[in-house]
């Protein structure tokens, strides 16, 4: 017998009738044969709403109480849901994060999921019961419940289907797969009908809002085959996997943008060994993930450094970036949040000189400044202006993707 894991995103679970539409695939793949386990998200936008009931109380919330608060979305879910299978006339049961064993480390808000005992899954799906499991959500060691940032119902998706040796982790969403650059910004996107885990993990981590980047890993890392694919109809969606990508004759198979990046210039920092060592572990025992890091040419012994971090991190990234200034004795430092990233990402292009150099012509030609670079083997990032992003993608669509 197949075991499927199958996750659905909150536009899936949206209101009440969405959430028997729900209910009816879930029963038409037990019918089929299987053992399924369910992982859902909270309702449409109540993550979001949650978080603006929070800002109305306090700016300094707590993150244990943020995480209490969120975990309650999924758990909404959950139990509506089962009510919804149960009323087809199956037999379903909900499971928290916690029930369903699956234990994170304390890192509130970013938490990563450790281990999964799946212990009371597996009893109750040999008991021929559909399980129902709160996605986006664990219990620490010391018991605190901890979620696993934004998107985190895929990563528990793809963690339960590893733990559970699963046949196939599919992802049911509110587009009909991955396509080649977000369809809502890029209107000539085209669908992909396979792409391999390297190539989704960079579009994931680049800003494909599609499948959170860690649910990417943990595919490759236990080689779980994910399929995504729409909610509200039955087209094939792409399969994620150790697939030849199709898109290999052309050296770009994606284009990524990433709204959530904000950058910090530290000035005249002094040059000898251990400073960037000094600026980036105390960020990082601070758990504030810097991205791209930039350093200038020496000069009178001093250089610039540059690099970027998420949004939500920038508040807490100031103050500890002005200590680290004055201990160190550079001069200053600078920070913006209206920038943005975009990137290509294809795997073709480790053979395909001069991809980055045709990156920049493009947008050289619409006039965008490029104010950081970075590369890989398999893409390309720039940071430039906000407000110009959308320009970007576009024309880096036009000229890659044709
Ligand atoms: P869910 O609530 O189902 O988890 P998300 O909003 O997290 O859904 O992710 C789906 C969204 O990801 C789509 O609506 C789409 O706008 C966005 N997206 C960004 N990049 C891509 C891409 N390359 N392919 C498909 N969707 C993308
Ligand atoms: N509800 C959470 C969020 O909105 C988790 C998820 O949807 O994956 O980010
Ligand atoms: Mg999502």
């Amino acid at each position: 017998m197949r075991t499927i894991v199958q996750k659905f995103g909150g536009s899936s679970v949206a209101d009440p009738s969405l959430i028997k539409n729900v209910a009816q695939r879930v029963v038409h793949t037990k019918d089929e044969g299987n053992r399924v386990v369910v992982v859902v998200s909270a309702l449409g936008d109540t993550t979001d709403e949650l978080l603006d009931l929070v800002h109305k109380i306090t700016d300094h919330p707590g993150e244990r109480e943020i995480d209490m608060l969120l975990s309650t979305g999924e758990q909404v879910s959950i139990a509506l849901l089962a009510m919804a299978i149960n009323k087809l006339g199956y037999s379903a049961i909900s499971f928290t994060g916690f029930q369903a064993g699956i234990y994170t480390d304390d890192a509130h808000s970013k938490a990563r999921i450790l281990k999964i005992d799946p212990q009371r899954v597996r009893q109750e799906l040999d008991q021929d019961k559909i399980v129902v499991v709160a996605g986006f959500q664990g219990i620490t060691e010391s018991g605190e419940i901890a979620t696993l940032g934004r998107g985190g119902s895929d990563t528990t998706a793809v963690a339960l289907a590893a733990a559970l040796k699963a046949d196939l982790c599919e992802i049911y969403t509110d587009v009909d797969g991955v396509y080649t650059a977000d369809p809502r910004v890029v209107p000539s996107a085209v669908k992909l009908d396979s792409i391999s885990y390297d190539e989704m993990l960079e579009l994931a981590s680049l800003g494909a809002l599609v499948l959170q980047p860690r649910a990417v890993e943990f595919a490759k890392n236990y080689a779980v085959p994910l399929s995504i694919r729409s909610s509200f109809n039955d087209y094939e969606g792409t399969l994620v996997g150790e697939v030849e990508s199709v898109e290999n004759c052309r050296p770009v198979s994606g284009i990524a943008h990433d709204l959530n990046v904000a950058k910090i210039g530290i000035f005249d920092v002094p040059d000898c060994p251990g400073m960037a060592r000094k600026i980036f572990l105390t960020l990082a025992n601070e758990k504030i993930n810097v991205d791209m890091i930039i350093q200038g040419w020496v000069r009178d012994d001093r250089n610039d450094i540059v690099f970027t971090v998420t949004r939500g991190d920038l508040e807490r990234a100031l103050p500890v970036v002005e200590a680290i200034v004055k201990e160190i004795g550079a001069s200053g430092f600078v920070y913006n949040d209206q920038v943005a990233k975009v990137s290509i990402v294809g795997a073709g292009m480790v053979t395909n000189p001069g991809v980055a150099a045709d990156m920049f012509k493009v947008l050289a030609r619409e006039g965008i400044n490029i104010e950081m670079i970075s590369t890989s083997e398999i893409k390309v990032s720039c940071i430039i202006q906000e407000d110009q992003s959308i320009k970007a993608v576009n024309a880096l669509h036009a000229e890659f993707i044709k």
